[in-house]
């Protein structure tokens, strides 16, 4: 079981499995939106996410034609990602994760655009695009 929240805490939510795949993504668009020099994104199954409290609380930013952004309006907190035609999967993001197990991170992606300044000493599978 993994819970979580954003910063002001009224968006909550829960996942009633384990995370079973971890990716740090160094995509431009991440890098923008999360603030950060690369992000921590978990595939999970939308059937066994579940909200919590405050759904209502959340803003959609589409970043491409097929995937939006989806943050706290309130404190901004980036929540997830998802594909308009990948509807089965939620990308979390897995600073927004107070309880529970987060594994390991298994690869990266896109890291033709990893950033320079900040250099992430992991031995993970590396691609230079989005996993095939
Ligand atoms: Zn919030
Ligand atoms: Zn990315």
């Amino acid at each position: 079981m993994i819970k979580g929240n954003c910063l002001c805490g009224r968006v909550k939510y829960e996942y009633s499995v384990e995370i079973d795949e971890v990716a740090v993504c160094h995509c431009d668009q991440c890098k923008l939106a999360q603030g950060t020099a690369f992000a921590t994104n978990a595939p999970v199954d939308a059937s066994k996410f579940k909200w919590l409290e405050g759904e209502d609380n959340l803003t959609a930013y589409f970043s491409s034609a097929n995937k939006k952004r989806v943050f706290c309006t309130t404190c901004g907190s980036p929540m997830y990602s998802q594909r308009t035609d990948l509807p089965g999967t939620i990308r979390l993001r897995l600073g927004t994760i107070t309880e529970g197990k987060i594994p390991e991170p298994h690869y990266q992606i896109f890291c033709k655009s990893e950033s320079q300044w900040l250099v992430l000493d992991i031995e993970k599978p590396r691609y230079e695009d989005n996993k095939a």
